[in-house]
């Protein structure tokens, strides 16, 4: 079987509304073992709908629409698909119901135009919007399915896993696609591809996909199996191997965070954190703390972006900046230490680098980062890293490059 996508909106077209929903509906079928066939953006015009609507039917077994289902005028989907479907508008009672509750439980006035849209076309299979007011609609015609939901994501989102996808698997009796993701920190997605190459010749033996997911810092490994959870252990074990073999860089799996990854690893120890950060101004402290929970580790952190304030709250030696200057070795690591003592914390971590666009010398260039992991006992290391020119992506790279240190020290990897 096959699926298409019709996203409907104008505003989708001139790039006002970023079309996330095709891409989610695209993720979402992929995942559950659906084939793509086609994906389309058109706008609120009646006979761009019916003529788009026509071709698709004749090719698609499955095709989700989205979009132009409000309450204005502009909003034609229902009706258009009424015409084409040949089939007329009644009132829902249940859906009115449901409507009018909607708007009392929010204190709200209903209008005439939310009325109708409890008026649904006879016929369809009306799929509950328990966030919103606009019904999904499931109509069948000649063995295919057509899905008109809401464009509003995250109404689109609810029918979608609620209703669609539920209905859509027992009909076509999809199987759907089993997958894992192994995270990595650290490697570029093609020197991970060299070191794994051998490994990745027996995945394609076996039956299995292997897709490569880049984003700063990161590159995360999809294993997919088209025979649904039979291949879980196959999976596993597959993962298993890698995690031995790269222990430098796979650091977790399926969305984990490199942070939680650390944070977890603190907290069965018992251990405590620090951050004192200059380049990021903060930014590691904030990554470490977004899973509630984390107070059990993470004790605070110093913004030292000044050279007056790595002195007085880091307790660097002035002598230290003059001779050095800020990005240097001898400063990250005073950096950590001194944090780690005036914090009191078992480990810290120190960053003291160059964002950029500006700033950048010949011998320290924008991009230029050094990191420091403090350890009980006094002990620290230090590394310097080159990232890149854009100033975004060198912030987020440095936060996850020192998570990732001070895991490479907790498990004693290198
Ligand atoms: P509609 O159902 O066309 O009235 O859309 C309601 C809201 O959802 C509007 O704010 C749209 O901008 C938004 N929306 C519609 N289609 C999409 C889409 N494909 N992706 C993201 N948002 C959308
Ligand atoms: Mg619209």
């Amino acid at each position: 079987m096959q699926a298409a996508i019709i996203t409907i909106g104008d505003e989708l077209l001139i790039g006002q509304t970023l079309n996330t929903n095709a891409a989610w509906i695209g993720q979402e079928l992929s995942n559950q073992g659906i084939r793509i066939y086609r994906s389309i953006t058109i706008r609120d015009e009646r006979k761009d709908i019916l003529d788009v609507v026509d071709d698709y039917m004749n090719e698609a077994d499955l095709i989700i629409v989205t979009g132009g289902l409000g309450p204005t005028k502009d909003d034609i989907t229902k009706e258009t698909l009424c015409d084409y479907f040949e089939t007329t508008l009644e009132l829902n009672d249940r859906v009115l119901n449901r409507i009018k509750k909607y708007f009392e439980a929010r204190g709200k006035e209903m209008l005439p135009s939310n009325i109708q849209q409890a008026e649904l076309p006879k016929g369809a299979i009306i799929l509950d919007n328990n966030h919103g007011t606009a019904s999904g609609m499931w109509f069948e015609k000649g063995g295919k399915v057509l899905v008109s939901i809401p464009g509003v994501p995250y109404e689109m989102k609810a029918i979608m896993n609620e209703e669609v996808l539920p209905r859509s698997k027992a009909k076509f009796g999809v199987t759907g696609n089993y997958h894992q993701t192994l995270m990595t920190q650290g490697v570029g997605e093609s020197f991970l591809a060299d070191q794994i190459k051998d490994w990745e010749d027996r995945i394609y033996g076996d039956d299995l996909f292997l897709a490569y997911l880049p984003s700063p810092g990161i590159v995360k490994l999809r294993l997919t199996s088209k025979n649904g959870a039979t291949d879980a252990k196959k999976i596993e074990n597959y993962f298993h191997e890698l995690r031995e073999k790269l222990p430098k860089y796979a650091y977790g799996m399926n969305g984990e965070t490199i942070f939680e990854v650390v944070g977890g690893l603190l907290r069965k120890r018992g251990k405590t954190l620090g951050t004192i950060e200059s380049c990021t101004g903060g930014g590691i402290a904030n990554a470490f703390i977004q899973k509630s929970g984390s107070s059990d580790f993470f004790q605070g952190g110093l913004v030292t972006y000044s050279n007056e304030l790595k002195v007085k709250l880091a307790s660097v030696e002035s002598e230290t900046l003059d001779t050095y200057g800020a990005v240097s070795e001898e400063t990250v690591k005073e950096m950590a230490l001194g944090g780690m003592k005036n914090l009191n914390v078992d480990y810290s971590i120190a960053v003291s680098g160059i964002a950029g666009p500006d700033g950048g010398t010949e011998e320290k260039p924008v991009g230029t980062v050094w990191i420091a992991v403090g350890c009980p006992e006094g002990g620290v290391i230090a590394k310097k890293f080159l990232f890149g020119e854009h100033r975004g992506r060198n912030l987020e790279k440095t936060q996850l490059y020192a998570a990732n240190m001070l895991r490479k020290v907790l498990l004693k990897v290198e």
